[in-house]
């Protein structure tokens, strides 16, 4: 089902390589969860956004306008510092006694805290639960293998009333071996479905130039909302 992105591992080293050749064809210059965020808030104010793999997302900023708080986890501090730069926001930064060798920069005064570290070493216990998860370009650019250990961490970081937006992308893996890769809808439902319901919001032909060049010929982006059960 997954062709040759079963077994496919990216070493950290490896993004940060990307991020120092500016091979950054991820990032997107405009806000991306304007087309969900009714659906996310679902009516809240001053939500705690968790972006994980945050990248230098401009949504983390538009977020914080708003009055809501962003935490973000990203391994390149590359990537951190143009956030803030591109941004006209000041920081400061930290070390974060609990993961060694993270650090967290922060601006205050927009509520947003990114911390510098491998994800898997962030927990609840570092910075609580979340009100809300925005996932694009995360859990389709972790080791596939990765996935199960993903899930456990993204459900235990939940609030109860957590809203979690999931962006996935389906195509052929035998044509291109990501990343990003390809999470089919099934397994969302094997890595969430015990504790979360999961409702497709959109699925969109997501096809450009980008992807031919990959080599595929069909190319799409489901959004799902995964909320916990009981909420
Ligand atoms: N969500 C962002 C970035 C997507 S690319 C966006 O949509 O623009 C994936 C990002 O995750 C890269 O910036 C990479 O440096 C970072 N990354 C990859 N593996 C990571 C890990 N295990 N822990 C923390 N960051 C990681």
């Amino acid at each position: 089902m997954f062709g040759q992105q079963a077994d496919r591992v990216m070493a950290l080293g490896e993004w940060e390589e990307y991020w120092q050749r500016n091979e950054i064809g991820f990032h997107q210059p405009q806000v991306i969860l304007k087309n969900n965020i009714d659906k996310v808030l679902n009516g809240r104010k001053g939500v705690r956004f968790f972006f994980p793999l945050c990248g230098k997302a401009v949504d983390m900023k538009w977020l914080a306008d708003m009055g809501h708080s962003v935490v973000g986890v990203e391994i390149s501090e590359k990537a951190i510092r143009q956030f803030f730069e591109e941004n006209n926001m000041t920081y400061t930064e930290e070390p974060v006694p609990a993961i060694p060798g993270a650090k967290v920069y922060k601006n205050s005064e927009k509520n947003i805290s990114l911390y510098q570290c491998d994800l898997y070493a962030f927990s609840s216990s570092i910075d609580g639960h979340f009100g809300a998860i925005w996932d694009r370009g995360s859990l389709v650019a972790i080791n596939p293998a990765d996935r199960e250990k993903y899930a456990a961490l993204i459900i235990s970081l939940m609030a109860k009333d957590c809203r979690y937006l999931l962006e996935t992308l389906l195509y052929n893996p035998d044509l291109y071996e990501g990343p990003p890769f390809f999470v089919p809808d099934e397994q969302l439902h094997s890595l969430f479905g015990s504790s979360c319901d999961i409702e497709l919001l959109q699925s969109v032909d997501a096809m450009t130039d980008l992807q031919r060049q990959w080599g595929l010929d069909k190319f799409t982006q489901n959004a799902h909302l995964i909320t916990p059960k009981s909420s």
